[in-house]
């Protein structure tokens, strides 16, 4: 798609980046099934590997299918460019990459997926790397934690489990007074929901595999970038401003102004690290893409009814959906995600881990899987699987308390998941 109009988020799910196929006139974006590119001859080869020239060397580092995710990721948040990798996961290391060394840390929310929370506190410490787990309603606190080492801050915009909305105005702004990066991972919201480089992020990761592909048939990952942080107004991020010895010393930051954190993704991470997107992978998440906004509305709207039903019902003691007016986020709402709260929430039940455990087994239509963001509603119970390896006290501060089970709705008709919700809860003892 050329430089043409403002369109709208509905038009640029389905059009940014992609344009019909040079070679053969395809429409729909072709999945560039190869590993390898022929160069023209062996200057284009060799401007390719000093990256004078942009163009596809080997899918490790670039892919054109891939790239059109990339741009049309890059367009939806608002960013300079994207990079897509592998899951989740392998994003959220990809993002702190760049940023890290030994000794340093970053300063992330309590409330986080809690594969993340295992691998802030366990897993990057193999890397010298370290997290300081910080409540980020506590503004204080936050700014409090932040030292010398700090090279960034890390929040969900809408948190997963527990339906919190993170006031990414005021942490944007704590971040900025201490020069660090802001780093949100934009999962359960999506940016038809939220667009947090409005809010001051100057980092974007998502784990493609849950709403934004939709359908539960990939994993996937992509940081897109804001283009917007000086790297160079300190010394504490070299890898972008200081000479780069695998690259003749070319320095990223002055090389590729707002694209240096992208280059560097593709450059050094993807081709050093290896955690490459496949193509297939790419072409069932623009398929995705392509009917965001239509099911994001859905979910939410499905989310609203059966939480509110859910609020009224005997056998449940609370519902944690910032959709809801009963929460203490709802005022956020309206700031953070204008469109809707989300599909995701947590319940806790009366009759504690037992009930919730009865409550699982006993849904017909709900399937109980550690995923969310399918057009299929799921539901788990945290405390035993997820957020398993985590403390009692680690789970409560992530949400995920012993008698509380999460619940991503679906697109299905919410009569349906009414009726299944009634009898799981009459069947756990409600
Ligand atoms: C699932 C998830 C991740 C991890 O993503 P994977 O694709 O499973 O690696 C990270 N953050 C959030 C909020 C998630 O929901």
């Amino acid at each position: 798609m050329s430089d043409g109009p403002a369109y709208g988020f509905d038009t640029l799910q389905i059009h940014a980046g992609s344009r019909p196929d040079p070679a053969t006139g395809a429409r729909q974006t072709p999945v560039y099934q190869t590993t390898a590119y022929v160069f023209r001859d062996a200057d284009h080869a060799a401007a390719l590997f000093n990256l004078q020239e942009v163009g596809y060397i080997y899918s490790r580092l670039t892919n054109p299918t891939v790239a059109v995710l990339q741009e049309r990721m890059a367009t939806l948040e608002g960013g300079a460019g994207a990079v897509c990798c592998s899951s989740g996961h392998a994003a959220q290391i990809m993002a702190l990459f760049p940023l890290m060394g030994p000794g340093r840390n970053i300063v992330v929310s309590t409330r986080l997926y809690g594969g993340s929370v295992t691998q802030f506190s366990q897993t990057i410490k193999r890397f010298g790397w370290s997290a300081k787990f910080v409540d980020f309603d506590d503004f204080d606190a936050v700014r409090a934690a932040i030292d010398e080492d700090t090279r960034a801050v890390f929040c969900e915009s809408i948190a997963n489990p527990g339906g919190y909305i993170t006031d990414l105005d005021e942490i944007a702004k704590i971040a900025d007074a201490a020069g660090l990066p802001l780093i949100v991972d934009n999962t359960s919201a999506t940016p038809y929901l939220c667009r947090p480089i409005e809010h001051g992020a100057t980092l974007v990761v998502h784990s493609m595999t849950k709403f934004l592909t939709g359908n539960g048939t990939v994993t996937g990952g992509v940081i897109v970038d804001s283009g917007r942080f000086d790297w160079s107004a300190s010394d504490k991020f070299p890898s972008l401003s200081e000479p780069e010895p695998a690259y003749h010393g070319l320095r990223f930051h002055e090389t590729f102004g707002p694209l240096a954190f992208t280059f560097h993704g593709i450059a050094v991470g993807l081709r050093d690290l290896g955690m490459t997107l496949n193509p297939q992978a790419a072409h069932y998440t623009l398929m995705g893409i392509e009917t965001l906004s239509l099911r994001m509305q859905k979910h939410c709207e499905n989310a609203e009814k059966v939480a509110g039903w859910l609020e009224k019902h005997p056998a449940v003691k609370e519902v944690t959906y910032a959709g809801l007016e009963s929460s203490p986020w709802h005022d956020r709402v309206a700031r953070i995600c204008p469109k809707g709260a989300g599909g995701l929430f947590t319940v806790a039940l009366k009759g504690g881990y037992d009930a919730c455990v009865k409550l699982v087994d006993s849904l017909e239509l709900f399937s109980h899987v550690a995923n969310l963001g399918d057009t299929r509603s799921l539901i788990i119970h945290s405390a035993s699987t997820t957020h398993r390896q985590l403390t009692q006290e680690q789970q409560v501060a992530a949400g995920a308390s012993p008698d509380v089970v999460r619940i991503s709705i679906g697109i299905e008709d919410a009569d349906d998941l009414i009726a299944d919700l009634e009898q799981g809860l009459a069947a756990a003892g409600g």
